[in-house]
């Protein structure tokens, strides 16, 4: 799970890490009030939505706006909070489509002496979080990970414990950090380690990470996204999540108890175990088509989460056909084959459907599908049935 930069930040604070002051506005008359607020010098209005890259963003249909902006007055804040707000801001990570701006971020403009990058995330090869820091901040970090690995430093710790004061003078000292900025980094770093691990992250993201004209360590941008497994002891992150952010037919199946994961494609997936849909999804592609989502029904696929899945399958004006693939272990061949027909018929069905049922009782699962009058194509195997249903969208 995502949240928003304003969000990420007061968590920051309340652990008492540095971020600037700021305040959240939803219209360009609360951004012109909050610029007051701050003290009416330097700001900075920043589009608030799930994606990063928003710097050098652009706003649709207005390519000179930016997705964050300095501002010097609070006619200018609130000029630019309404070049952003309720418009759709592109950026490297939203797709060409862009996403919604519904509120911006006003903050106080910071004295930048240095941009340095700074992210924790899990490294399960070493079995503990990983510090990592470099010089190469603001830019893409992508870029530096890929090209020269070696300028980014990584640090291990201990998640019960947090970083040793050695390591952040290590860190320091291969960044150049001196005096005061030292004393800084300690606080600022165990803080945000302390954050990571308490709150389950499985990616906190500070970049840039802003040494000030008078040596201290800021974060100027946070980004946190929490391990889906650990929310149901955080009910304080779950109330930050921000839906309108999110894919709604994702929404919607993760409500009926379906792992759906929304895909280019034109082909659409019904399977049964994660494992399956994954080599679902491969055997597809191996006699080339594509894939238009990822969906698992889980262990016990009943008619209405049958039902729920065409829908939302269907509902992708993208897919031309549906592949069914179900490999009945514990759930018997005809439950899920009276889903189908069932479902089929409630949800009007418009594209050619492929079914491949296995295991348990499937004779008379097959058996129920052919008397049905539903014009159903029969996949024999997993091979059979993804050659058909690539040559029904063909
Ligand atoms: P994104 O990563 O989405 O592009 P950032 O929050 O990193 O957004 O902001 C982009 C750039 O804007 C930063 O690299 C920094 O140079 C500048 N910036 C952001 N916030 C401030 C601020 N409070 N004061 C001064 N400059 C800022
Ligand atoms: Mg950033």
């Amino acid at each position: 799970m995502k949240i928003h930069e304003y969000q990420a930040k007061q968590l920051l604070r309340d652990a008492g890490v540095a971020v600037p002051r700021n305040i959240v506005a939803k219209t360009p008359e609360e951004a012109a009030k909050a610029y007051e607020e701050l003290g009416g010098k330097i700001a900075v209005v920043k589009a608030q939505i799930h994606a990063g890259g928003r710097g050098k963003g652009t706003i649709k249909d207005n390519p000179d706006q930016r997705g964050v902006q300095l501002v010097k007055s609070a006619d200018e804040a609130k000029a630019v909070a309404a070049a952003l707000l309720g418009k759709e801001l592109i950026t490297i990570q939203t797709g060409p489509e862009g996403k919604l701006v519904n509120q911006v971020l006003i903050e106080e403009g910071c004295d930048i002496a240095r941009e340095l990058y700074m992210g924790i995330v899990l490294d399960r090869a070493v079995a503990k979080p990983v510090l990592m820091m470099s010089s190469e901040g603001g830019t893409e970090i992508e870029e530096v990970a890929a090209h020269s690995p070696e300028k980014i430093l990584k640090e291990h710790f201990d998640p019960s414990r947090g970083p040793d004061a050695f390591q952040v003078r290590k860190l320091c000292k291969k960044l150049g950090l001196e005096g005061a900025t030292i004393k800084s980094a300690m606080k600022f770093i165990s803080g945000l380690c302390k954050v990571y691990v308490e709150t389950d992250c499985s990616l906190l993201e500070i970049n840039p990470l802003v040494i000030t004209g008078s040596g201290d360590m800021i974060a100027l941008d946070c980004k946190m996204n929490f391990d889906s497994n650990g929310l149901f002891r955080h009910p304080e992150i779950v109330a930050l999540r921000d839906l309108s952010e999110e894919e709604p037919a994702e929404v919607k199946a993760a409500d009926t108890g379906l792992s759906y994961v929304k895909l280019e494609g034109n082909i659409g997936c019904l399977v049964n175990g994660a494992g399956l849909a994954m080599a679902t999804m491969d055997i597809i592609k191996l006699h080339g088509g594509e894939p238009s989502n990822f969906l698992d029904v889980g262990g016990g696929a009943n008619v209405d989460q049958v039902t729920e899945a065409f829908r939302i399958l269907l509902a992708d004006k993208n897919v031309k056909a549906v592949l069914v693939n179900i490999f009945g272990g514990i759930m018997r061949c005809t439950t899920i084959a009276t889903a189908v027909v069932e479902a089929y018929k409630s949800v009007g069905f418009n594209v050619p459907l492929v079914v491949r049922l296995e295991g348990t009782e499937v004779e008379q699962g097959r058996k129920i599908l052919a008397e049905s009058g539903i014009p159903i194509i029969i996949g024999d195997g997993l091979t059979d049935a993804a050659k058909k249903v690539v040559a029904a969208v063909a």
